[in-house]
């Protein structure tokens, strides 16, 4: 019976990520998110372990805003864009993002990952190559598995210039060739050589795609990301980001790039030709996100004070912390089982960080990934590295 095989294969699966650690928690939250979280079963907790960069996930602006979409749009339209999906808060959306971060155009998608599903299959050709940084988000990879075969593909060391010009040399005789990378690497924390990867672009005439996801609100001094950090505004052929990190936090992503790019992508994009747009209280609470931050460059400066503050406190309790400019900072603790052990008893001293191992990080280089906010206020850092003192 096959139903009993499967039943029994899964069941395997499942026990073998119990034995090897690797079976995930789920925490439950009964509230908003903010400098704190409520846990169903366990009560409120600090929260070191969102991409609520800037604190907008429960700001009453952004809130307000995602009422007003719902009352004037309705829940959705039940269609796609292109037959009766595309709302006048889309292109309110897509022009706030493109103004943001300084690109002729945007087009929205439902989430990030579909942002960049859209990329790579609509755009590359089968006489081009892609070259992407071995450490890049899981969508730009099955982004690019989903690219026709004739298409050459090669992974370049991670931020490793070298390896990357001499894939863009080998790869001359290609039409076209792209070159992809995280703007902000989510497990290390660090920012991709971006000036020096634009200079290798232009050098050997390739496109550069930048996904900022972590970058877009919480780098440079007013929160335009990666590009604005190193002074490359205007500079990257395509940026996708994420509306589900600093920018409100709840779902939505984009592609910001060159009018040909977005009409290619409006007219032929699969994430977008065959899945609804991104609904309406989204759209409206993103785009007050980036208003807020447009208004409100302060914010990013508190995230900032706030990463000098804690990283001074770790550095002060001797935790071995990657040095990075971003609020992500990663605490190397290289034994899995005991980073597990290390976020649960943060945890029950309230404060909510996560641990992680294989196979997200290489084998033995587990770690605590701490991540800042803005909502945070002195005392919870001081709360908090109180926690991290009793370890
Ligand atoms: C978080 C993240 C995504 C996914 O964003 P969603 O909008 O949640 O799909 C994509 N790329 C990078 C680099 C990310 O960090």
């Amino acid at each position: 019976m096959p139903n009993a095989m499967f039943e029994a294969r899964g069941r395997e699966l499942l026990q073998g990520l119990v034995d090897t650690r690797q079976l995930k928690q789920f925490q439950y939250l009964t509230g908003s998110l903010g400098a704190t979280a409520t846990i169903e079963g366990r009560g409120e907790v600090i929260v070191l372990c969102s991409n609520n960069y800037l604190g907008l996930a429960n700001h009453p602006e952004v809130i307000e805003a995602g009422h007003e979409g719902l009352r004037k749009y309705g829940a959705g339209t039940a269609s796609v864009r292109f037959i009766c999906g595309t709302l006048a808060c889309h292109r309110e959306l897509e022009e706030t993002i493109a103004r943001f971060v300084g690109t002729q155009s945007s087009l929205s998608y439902v989430a990030c990952w579909n942002a960049n599903a859209a990329v790579f299959p609509t755009l590359a050709g089968p006489d081009d190559a892609i070259l992407s940084d071995e450490l890049n988000h899981a969508s730009i990879i099955d982004s690019i598995r989903l690219v026709g075969k004739a298409t050459e593909r090669a992974v370049y060391k991670h931020n490793d210039l070298n390896d990357l010009e001499q894939k863009l040399k080998t790869t001359q005789q290609k039409a076209c060739r792209w070159v992809v990378t995280d703007g902000v690497f989510s497990m290390e924390g660090d920012v991709c050589p971006l000036p020096e990867i634009i200079a290798l672009c232009r050098q050997y005439e390739a496109m550069l795609v930048v996904d900022d996801s972590h970058g877009i609100g919480a780098l440079g001094t007013t929160g335009r990301g990666t590009p604005e950090h190193f002074n490359s505004l205007g500079q990257i052929d395509i940026l996708t980001g994420t509306l589900g990190k600093a920018l409100g936090g709840a779902a939505g992503g984009y592609v910001a790039a060159s009018q040909t790019v977005i009409d290619l992508l409006l007219q032929r994009s699969r994430p977008s030709l065959f899945s609804n747009a991104v609904p309406a209280t989204v759209a409206c609470s993103a785009r007050k996100a980036i208003e807020i931050i447009e208004r409100e460059p302060q914010r990013v400066a508190k995230l900032n004070r706030n990463v000098q503050q804690i990283r001074a406190g770790f550095d002060k309790l001797g935790f071995d912390c990657h040095p990075s400019p971003t609020a992500i900072i990663p605490i190397m603790i290289g034994d899995e089982a005991e980073a597990i052990a290390k976020s649960r008893r943060l945890l029950e001293l309230g404060v909510m960080v996560i641990g992680f191992g294989f196979p997200v990080v290489p084998k033995g280089q587990a770690r605590l990934r701490v991540q800042v906010s803005a909502a945070l206020e002195p005392q919870h850092i001081e709360q908090a590295l109180d926690a991290f003192a009793k370890l």
